[in-house]
């Protein structure tokens, strides 16, 4: 048996490369980790007027807020996530002891030694998705009313999945439109939003469809949450055909949460109910690489429909 033949007719596919791979130079600058780069000035104004095309969809009395990149781990472990995505969160550690411990740290690092030891968490987190901060504030302004709240998130967001693909990076933004109201008003909010999300991605000219789907919930345990979430189709997602038909990218959702929010927060509609919520979330990075792997890296060649989408 040759092995070197072998290898050769049929290359790995760290051999081959990802198909976003060649993005990477025009967009991206690397800073050293795998999913976090610098962007460059053609991509960053694409994800700026991808943000202004979902803003003049917003509806009609709903209130904009943008949340910082971190949030109160309290208030994210209240939320119930490390019950559900453990691995995937990133903790803010700080020096906290006194002055001396602090520099006996830096002393370690200035020697070449591990410094990182002396670390304790802060009450920070890494925020993991746009609308957890957004519940306790909805919570502390009392019942809802009975027209329920619409609220306009966004947040530069963290999840701990090291990757080298251009599509799944540990720092990325979400922009997202989230509901709180009756069970009625929150699917009806969802109905609206789904065709309205393809449409979007139509005028985008980029290929898609919606389909069920379910969290990557951690574990064994995680793995009948998952089904529970496909049986009770509480998560559609907008999947774009980024480097194969058959392992499409999820680059918007569509999410049902039932009363899991409004339960932990003591939200309530206007009757005394437990409100229920629901949110849309637009994956601002992954948007902006799938329309120059769909158009190419030259803006000004992309079809004149789109540009006129993008007003470009
Ligand atoms: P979800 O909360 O549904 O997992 O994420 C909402 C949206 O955020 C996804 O549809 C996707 O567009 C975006 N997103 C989730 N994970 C990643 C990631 O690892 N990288 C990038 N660039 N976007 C992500
Ligand atoms: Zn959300």
């Amino acid at each position: 048996m040759n092995l070197a033949v072998r290898t050769a007719a049929r290359p790995t596919p760290a051999e081959i490369g990802d198909p976003l791979d060649p993005l990477a130079p025009a967009l991206f600058e690397p800073l050293g980790v795998d999913g976090v780069y610098a962007r460059t000035r053609v991509y960053e104004d694409m994800v700026e007027r991808l943000d202004a095309l979902i803003s003049r969809h917003r509806e009609a009395e709903t209130e904009v807020l943008r949340f910082p990149p971190v949030m109160s781990r309290r208030d994210l472990e209240r939320a119930g996530y490390l019950k559900s995505f453990p691995n995937l969160l990133g903790c803010v550690c700080a020096l906290h002891g006194a002055e001396a411990d602090i520099r006996g740290a830096a002393d370690r690092h200035e020697a070449g030694g591990d410094w990182t030891a002396s670390l304790s968490p802060a009450d920070l987190v890494l925020t993991p998705a746009a609308c957890y901060p957004l519940y306790p504030i909805a919570a502390a302004r009392g019942p809802v009313p009975r027209q329920g709240l619409r609220f306009d998130v966004a947040c530069d967001c963290f999840r701990h999945e090291p990757s080298r693909h251009l599509d799944r990076l540990q720092s990325f933004r979400m922009r997202e439109y989230v509901c709180i109201g009756s069970p009625q008003q929150v699917s009806d909010f969802r109905e609206r939003w789904i065709p309205r999300a393809k449409a979007l991605a139509d005028a985008l000219g980029l290929a898609h469809r919606v389909a069920p789907a379910s969290d990557p919930f951690f574990g064994r345990t995680g793995q009948v949450m998952a089904i529970s979430q496909l049986q009770q189709s509480l998560k559609f997602e907008l999947l774009i055909p980024l480097r194969s038909a058959e392992r499409p990218t999820a680059c918007m959702s569509f999410n049902c949460h039932r009363d899991h929010f409004g339960a932990i927060w003591g939200l309530r509609d206007a009757t005394g109910e437990v409100a229920h919520t629901g949110c849309v979330a637009f994956g601002m990075d992954r948007l902006a690489v799938a329309l120059f792997a769909t158009h190419g890296l030259e803006p000004r060649k992309w079809p004149g429909s789109v540009r006129g989408t993008l007003e470009l």
